[in-house]
Formats: structure tokens, C-alpha cells, sequence
């Protein structure tokens, strides 16, 4: 059964600003989840955004935790993965069930009293014993005593651990077991050696270098570990830098923090496939007819948690630190903030957040909001552009101009009466360029 914690004292706001913590258990894990959505718009509403960042260190602490605790539930059968909001409007992480409670404490006293030491004795008790599972030698691990999840699941998951820290893992999966004997290629070690800034975690080559041979010890299963005779006489392939600058750095197109140093990079294929193809709509909303859906603050609980994951994508994208459209509590907003999604099949591909504002002006090309320069505002309400996004392999395909168009219409205007939220990001001043080339309202 979920339940539901409030952290502030209803008086000062009401539940329109208050934080809580919910509780829900599902079939694998219980996901806790700290929202603070409301505070945080509320506070920056209110110009006291700085009272509602987050505690130092409480974002890495979570992290961690999350990271671990993801860990656990692969090792003990889950088999899925995870979506996880970083923050700062929600914090969410999925632990075993018998760790609920601790951990709906743990970020209590983080959001509350910045106290870390739950979040990190929670850590603690959901981190796997990988530096075991992986150091030198060879070794049986056992379904029940080790990991419960199946044995060739588990074995993919040391797998993917052991490639991360530079190891290759020579291993096979058995009934009810799974031998592993971890090795140290010698790419890695070099790797090591010439990029310690990189991959300085990687561990020291000489604790992984082969023994000279069998010591006539007790016989063990072949676990695979390939010889190094079919690449005995190759010659090492040649690692070229590209030169553009864009595309030698370390940061992905879809924004994902780390994404090419990441070692545990689950969450950036996640983020990545969703930037790319656009957000899947879950089964039990039905979309009827029409490409383009309206969503606003009214709208049903699911539509509007479908409009918020949207907003992540272009917050992720062109780091703002906060989504353009809230989940909310289901009252009317005072600017009557909504959002429209494009859909392309089963997924969104396509999503703008619009408010209505009278105090949008008049700026002729190029559309530069210079200083001094105040133009007249004619007190007329318009619709405005706010946050627009379309999924990486939809762009130029016309999708933001149709939303812009589906606006207009929406609001019973011209589309050169659709104002502008800025600053604009490079991709949005170039489609108010192309939509209104003879200048543009700006907010
Ligand atoms: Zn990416």
C-alpha cells in the first residue's frame, strides 16, 4: 500500500507548496520519491529560489545510493531498469522492500536537516560485494548465497561491471551457479597507464597478471578464459581524436552529464533513447484521432506526468535546472500553463510548455531583447512559447512549427501573435526567425 509523508506544516501554504515524500511498493521494489516540484516553483516564484536548492551533498549522496541500490535489485532478480528524476524538483530511488521505511527516513533528514548519514548507511547496506566478486582468481558464486536472480542474468551484470573497471570477465553460468575469473587485458592496463585522469579506477594490472601456470591445485571447470594466441602476431589498432571541438567532447547531444565516461551508463541509454525517439505513452491513456494533445494543470494525473517527462528531455538537453511543465496537484494555474504533445505512433515525439501572458512586446528583427531598449507592451494576452522540444530523429521535419501552428489555433490567433519566452535557446531563435521573420512578440 503506498503512503504518503508531508514534510512541511500544511499552515504556512498549504499542500500547493508543501514537500512530501510518497511510498509505493510495486511488484520488484518500492520506489520512495522526495517531491518538491512544488516547493521549488513556488520558492523561485517567490524570489527565494535559493532557499529551495538542494542541500550540498544530497545529490551525490543519492547517487550513490541509487547506484548501489540498483545494484542490489539486479543482483536479487530484477531484471528491468530504472527511471530516476535527478532533481532538484524530485529525488526518487527504488530499494528493497524491507529498506522502505529507512530510506523515506534517510531523505527526510537530508531534505530536512541536511543530514547525509542515512542516505550513507543505506548505501552501505545495499552495496554487492563487487571488489570480491572480481578480484583475481577464480571463484564460485551461488544462487541463494551469493545473488538470487538467474545464474546467465547475473553473470551479465559481473559482466558489465568487470568491463568497467577495465576487467574482462572469463566466466559461465551453471545451474543454481557462476564460475568467474576475471582478467586484465593488457589494452586496459595500458589505458590505465596513459589516461589516468580517465581511467585511473581501473585496478593496478600486476594484482591481475597471469600465475606462471598451474601449481597442481584441485582441478577447476574450464570457465573460458580465451587464450591469447589468436591475436598473438596483430598489430594494435590506431585511436584517432576527431577535431571539432563539439564532437571530441565528453558531453552527448541529449545533455546526459558524463555520458561518454560514465561507467555505469544504463541511465544514459535510457535518457538517450528517450531524446532520440521521444517518450512512449503509457497503455492506459488513450489518445484519440488527432496528432496533437493538449495538456494543462486540469488535465488527468497521467497526462500530466506524460507532459512532465517530456519537459525533462529539453531541461536535460539545454540544462535548465528546472521542467517547464509540473505534474501539479490537478488545481487550475493562474497563468494557464499547459503543454501540447506531438505524437508519432506510440511515442511523443514532439512537446511544447506555453503560459499566457500580457506582457509580452514587440521587438522587429533580429529579435534582440538589447538593454535599454524597452518596447510598449499593448496589455493584450497571448499565448507563449515557453519550453519547445522535438525528439532527435524528428528534427527538421516541421514538428515545432505544427505545435506552434496547433497553438495559434488553440488560442484563436494569428501565429505572429504567438509570443516568445526568452532567452531563447539556439534552435528556438532560429524557429521564431523562421515563423515570424518580421519580428516577434518576446516575454
Ligand atoms: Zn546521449
Amino acid at each position: 500500500m503506498s503512503t504518503r509523508i508531508w514534510l512541511d506544516p500544511t499552515a504556512s501554504g498549504g499542500h500547493r507548496t508543501a514537500r512530501r515524500i510518497d511510498v509505493e511498493p510495486g511488484r520488484f521494489f518500492t520506489r520512495v520519491t522526495l517531491d518538491r516540484d512544488n516547493y521549488v516553483y513556488t520558492a523561485r516564484q517567490q524570489g527565494r529560489g535559493a532557499e529551495a536548492e538542494l542541500r550540498p551533498g544530497f545529490a551525490d549522496a543519492v547517487k550513490k545510493c541509487v547506484d548501489a541500490a540498483s545494484d542490489y535489485l539486479w543482483v536479487h532478480g530484477y531484471a528491468g531498469g530504472f527511471v530516476h528524476s535527478p532533481g532538484p524538483g524530485t529525488i526518487s530511488m527504488s530499494v528493497p522492500f524491507p529498506l522502505a521505511d529507512q530510506a523515506a527516513e534517510a531523505l527526510r533528514a537530508a531534505e530536512m536537516d541536511g543530514d547525509l548519514t542515512g542516505l550513507e548507511a543505506l548505501t552501505e547496506a545495499v552495496t554487492v560485494p563487487l571488489d570480491e566478486w572480481l578480484q583475481p582468481g577464480e571463484r564460485q558464486l551461488r544462487q541463494g548465497v551469493d545473488f538470487t536472480s538467474a545464474p546467465s542474468a547475473f553473470l551479465q551484470f559481473l559482466r558489465a561491471r568487470a568491463r568497467a573497471r577495465g576487467l574482462r570477465l572469463n566466466g559461465r553460468a551453471e545451474p543454481g551457479a557462476v564460475w568467474v575469473h576475471p582478467t586484465m587485458p593488457p589494452e586496459a592496463a595500458e589505458l590505465r597507464d596513459r589516461y589516468p585522469d580517465r581511467f585511473g579506477h581501473y585496478p593496478d594490472p600486476a594484482l591481475y597478471a597471469q600465475p606462471a601456470d598451474d601449481d597442481g591445485g584441485p582441478l577447476r571447470p574450464y570457465v573460458g578464459a580465451r587464450s591469447e594466441r589468436p591475436s598473438r602476431d596483430a598489430t594494435p589498432v590506431v585511436f584517432l581524436q576527431p577535431q571539432s571541438a563539439s564532437l571530441s567532447s565528453e558531453q552527448c547531444p541529449c545533455g546526459f552529464p558524463g555520458a561518454e565516461t560514465d561507467d555505469n551508463n544504463a541511465g544514459h541509454l535510457q535518457g538517450h533513447m528517450r531524446w532520440s525517439t521521444g517518450v512512449l505513452i503509457p497503455r492506459n491513456l488513450t489518445w484519440y484521432g488527432g496528432h496533437i494533445a493538449v495538456v494543462n494543470a486540469t488535465s488527468p494525473v497521467g497526462w500530466r506526468k506524460l507532459a512532465y517527462g517530456c519537459a525533462l528531455l529539453p531541461r536535460r538537453e539545454n540544462h535548465y535546472d528546472f521542467p517547464s511543465f509540473a505534474v501539479g496537484d490537478g488545481e487550475p494555474a493562474e497563468d494557464n500553463a499547459r503543454a501540447y504533445l506531438y505524437r508519432s505512433g506510440r511515442r511523443v515525439v514532439g512537446f511544447v510548455s506555453v503560459f499566457d501572458t500580457a506582457h509580452a512586446r514587440w521587438y522587429p528583427r533580429p529579435m534582440e531583447t538589447s538593454e535599454g531598449v524597452v518596447q510598449p507592451t499593448d496589455g493584450q494576452l497571448r499565448p507563449t512559447v515557453n519550453v519547445i522540444f522535438t525528439a532527435g530523429i524528428w528534427r527538421r521535419r516541421g514538428v515545432a512549427q505544427e505545435l506552434v501552428r496547433a497553438i495559434a489555433t488553440d488560442a484563436d490567433v494569428a501565429v505572429s501573435e504567438v509570443a516568445w519566452h526568452t532567452p531563447f535557446s539556439d534552435a528556438g531563435r532560429g524557429l521564431a526567425t523562421r515563423m515570424a521573420p518580421d519580428g516577434a512578440w518576446l516575454a
